[in-house]
């Protein structure tokens, strides 16, 4: 099959020339002066991302390893921790904190939902002595997001730390580390910052290097060790392995073109895409898969497929006959999902992907009103034309 021509999937996403130049830039040795400034103005450059002044690791793996280690460094057998689930990745961090060995309390809503912070506070009130919250900030599989802004107050409030997994929030939606008083913060580069899918870029805040040191159980001299990170590269100045040069290229021009601009504006971008987005699903006359729109993320719009059709049909027919990548439900439900992330968060890419997915809803059959959800969609970008890029 061909190239694709449009990615507006999940993530990875499209990167933009810019990043991709970057990411073809010399390769450099890791120990060379130039490419040492390079990790650390990153580290800091990210902090004005995430909004903190904790630690910012830059790990050499996707986010998965992130959320990993940092679950592996927070957890000893018979750690309380209160997991709260509303879609595929919560659920899959309850699975590695049981296999940690930690005494695991979940709450869990159904995958179209999103976690309510009072019943958090209830929980947390009823059941004294959680040290850890663990919580998935945009659940990218159903495209809903949690109120992370809430629950980090709370958990601090009951003396537990918060274990945040802001994989495709992270420059696409508000996150602010140190004033919602999160602890330790898990992105990747691949979705809203529109950079490589390779690595992991985290915050840890002081209360959990306490704790992640305190721990017995915490990998040492392993590719899941922060501590190694810690005591090596931020105490030491030495790499506990080589980290994936061509990445950080790619990592530092994705967060270079986000700063330059400013958060609030790539905030604002990927706010108008989504909004553009579930217009144009709602006008076409379809149903958006989250219960309501105010816990929609925006990051992806996730659209239920109608009835008699599955998720694989539709996303390949979008892409075989129209060369567009949209994503699927990876298991959340049946639902399909036009990613608005990183560059697909400019331009008319939404009505791209709208128009993809309802003239291969039409071909596969179902009634929809294309023209009044390109429509639809095109207002709400057409109002503020001058910011859309
Ligand atoms: C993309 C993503 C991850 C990383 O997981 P992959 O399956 O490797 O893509 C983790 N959490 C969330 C919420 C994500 O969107």
């Amino acid at each position: 099959m061909r190239e694709p021509d449009f990615t507006l999937s999940a993530g990875p996403v499209a990167a933009s020339p810019r990043v991709l130049a970057a990411l073809g830039s010399p390769l450099v040795y890791h120990y060379d002066p130039v490419f040492l400034q390079r990790f650390r103005d990153t580290a800091e450059k990210l902090k004005r991302v995430f909004l903190t002044g904790n630690d910012v690791l830059l790990l050499q793996g996707e986010a998965v390893l992130g959320l990993e280690s940092a679950a592996r460094g927070l957890v000893q057998p018979g750690t309380k921790v209160l997991n709260l689930v509303q879609g595929v990745f919560g659920k899959g961090m309850g699975f590695w904190l049981r296999d940690f060995g930690a005494e695991l309390h979940e709450l869990e809503v159904p995958y179209n939902d999103a976690v309510d912070p009072a019943a958090v506070a209830a929980f947390l009130d009823a059941n004294p002595g959680i040290e850890l919250v663990t919580v998935v900030h945009s659940e990218t599989p159903s495209g809903t997001f949690c109120d992370v802004a809430a629950i980090g107050a709370i958990a601090h409030a009951h003396g537990a730390l918060t274990l945040v997994d802001c994989v495709s929030s992270l420059g696409g939606m508000p996150l602010r580390t140190d004033e919602w008083q999160l602890d330790v913060c898990v992105a990747g580069a691949q979705k809203c910052l529109g950079g490589p899918p390779g690595m992991t870029l985290m915050t840890v805040s002081e209360a959990a290097w306490e704790r992640i040191r305190a721990n017995p159980a915490a990998p040492r001299a392993s590719y899941l060790s922060l501590l190694d990170w810690k005591e090596q590269w931020l105490d030491g100045d030495k790499f506990p392995f080589t980290p994936s040069v061509a990445e950080l290229h790619g990592v530092e021009a994705a967060v270079d073109e986000l700063l330059e601009k400013g958060l609030e504006h790539s905030i604002e971008r990927h706010a108008r895409a989504a909004a553009a987005c579930r217009a144009g699903v709602k006008a076409m006359g379809l149903e958006l898969w989250p219960r309501s729109e105010k816990i929609a993320a925006a990051c992806v719009t996730a659209i239920a497929v109608p009835e008699g059709l599955t998720d694989v049909q539709v996303q390949a027919h979008c892409r075989e006959r129209y060369g567009v990548m949209i994503s699927g439900g990876q298991g959340a439900g049946n639902l399909v999902r036009i990613g608005h992330m990183g560059i697909s968060a400019r331009s008319l890419h939404p009505v791209v992907g709208l128009a993809a997915v309802g003239r291969t809803l039409l071909d596969l059959g179902v009634r929809v009103d294309l023209g009044a959800g390109l429509e639809a969609a095109l207002a709400e970008l057409s109002g503020t034309a001058a910011e859309v890029a």
